[in-house]
C-alpha cells in the first residue's frame, strides 16, 4: 500500500507547484505523462552519443494547427559548445528547447543529435542524455540534500556535497542549522530564487547530461547573486554542448555563436562583435539593455 501512496502524493504535490507557476518540465515529464500523444516509434532504439552535436535543419512549427510558431530553423551546436538564443520575448526562444526535449513534434525539418533524429530514439534515452536548468525549479517537501541528489539516483553524500561546491550553494547549506538535512519546500525553509537556481545546478551536475538547456531567468537577481549564478552556470556548461535561453544579452558575449529570434525566425546570426557589427536588431537590444542597466544604477544612487 505505501507504495502506491507515495507516487500518488508526489503527484498531489507536482500538481500544487504547478498550479503555483513552478514548472520544472523535466520532473513534470518524470511524474506526470502529460505529453501522453509523444510516443516512442514502434522501433525506436537508444540515443547512441558521440560528444553531444545538437542540430535543427529547417526546422518548422506550431502549437496550433493556424498558427505556425518556427519557420525555418537552422542551427549546429558542435559537441562543448555554446549557443545562445536571443529575442524579444514571445520570438520562439523557449519552444526551441520544448522541441530538444520532445515535449512536442515538429511539422517540418529534422532535429538531431550525433546525426539521429530525435523522433527515432527512446524518449528515456534522449532525456538522459539533457539536463534543463530551468527558469523556476521545483523543490519536493525533504531535505535540501535529497533535492540535489535527485539529480541522480544514488548519488553518495559526497558526491551532493561536491555538485553543491560546483554550484556555490555548499556554503550557504553548511550555514543552515540542520546542513543538509535541512528541510525545504513547502513546510520548510524557502529558498529565494537565486538559491533554487544553484539547487537546480547542482542536480544538474549530478545528472551529469552531455546536453545541457539553460533557461536563463527573467526577473532580475541583485548583481551578487547574479555573479554566483553565473560562475557557477559557467562551471556546469563547461564541456557541455549547452544552448542557452537568455534575456539578458550581457550574459551570453562569450556563447561560440548568439542566434537572434524574431516572430519565429532567425533574423541574424554570429558572435556578438559580429552582431553588434552589423548594427540591426542584436545591436539595439543590447543598447537598450545597457541604457536600462545604467538608468537602474542611476536610480541606486
Ligand atoms: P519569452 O522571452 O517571453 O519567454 P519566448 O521567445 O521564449 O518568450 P516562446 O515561449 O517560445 O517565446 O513562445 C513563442 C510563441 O508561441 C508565443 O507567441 C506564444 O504565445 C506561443 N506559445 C507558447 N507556448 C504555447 C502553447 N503551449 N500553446 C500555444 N501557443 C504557445
Amino acid at each position: 500500500l505505501a507504495q502506491l501512496f507515495r507516487p500518488l502524493d508526489m503527484l498531489g504535490m507536482v500538481y500544487r507547484e504547478i498550479k503555483q507557476g513552478l514548472v520544472d518540465m523535466e520532473q513534470m515529464f518524470k511524474l506526470v505523462d502529460t505529453q501522453a500523444e509523444i510516443a516512442d516509434a514502434p522501433d525506436a532504439v537508444p540515443l547512441v552519443l558521440r560528444g553531444g552535436n545538437v542540430r535543427f535543419a529547417g526546422v518548422d512549427f506550431s502549437y496550433e494547427p493556424r498558427r505556425q510558431i518556427l519557420h525555418d530553423v537552422s542551427f549546429d551546436i558542435a559537441p562543448g559548445r555554446k549557443l545562445a538564443v536571443v529575442g524579444h520575448s514571445g520570438a520562439g526562444k523557449s519552444t526551441l528547447s520544448r522541441i530538444l526535449y520532445r515535449f512536442y513534434d515538429i511539422a517540418g525539418g529534422h532535429v538531431t543529435i550525433d546525426g539521429q533524429d530525435i523522433r527515432k530514439v527512446t524518449q528515456s534515452s534522449l532525456r538522459r542524455a539533457i539536463g534543463i536548468v530551468p527558469q523556476d525549479t521545483v523543490l519536493f517537501n525533504d531535505t535540501i540534500g535529497y533535492n540535489i541528489g535527485y539529480g541522480r539516483a544514488g548519488a553518495t553524500q559526497a558526491e551532493i556535497e561536491a555538485a553543491a561546491r560546483e554550484a556555490s550553494i555548499h556554503d550557504f547549506i553548511v550555514s543552515l542549522p540542520d546542513g543538509y538535512a535541512t528541510p525545504v519546500g513547502e513546510r520548510g525553509l524557502k529558498l529565494s530564487g537565486g538559491e533554487k537556481q544553484r539547487v537546480a545546478i547542482a542536480r544538474t551536475i549530478l545528472k551529469d547530461p552531455a546536453i545541457l538547456i539553460l533557461d536563463e531567468a527573467t526577473s532580475a537577481l541583485d548583481s551578487a547573486t547574479e555573479a554566483e549564478i553565473q560562475d557557477a552556470l559557467h562551471n556546469v556548461a563547461e564541456r557541455r554542448t549547452t544552448l542557452v535561453i537568455a534575456h539578458r544579452l550581457s550574459t551570453v558575449t562569450d556563447a561560440d555563436e548568439i542566434v537572434v529570434m524574431d516572430a519565429g525566425r532567425i533574423v541574424e546570426r554570429g558572435t556578438h562583435a559580429e552582431l553588434m557589427a552589423l548594427t540591426g536588431l542584436y545591436a539595439s537590444m543590447w543598447a537598450l539593455q545597457q541604457a536600462e542597466a545604467e538608468g537602474e544604477m542611476v536610480a541606486v544612487k
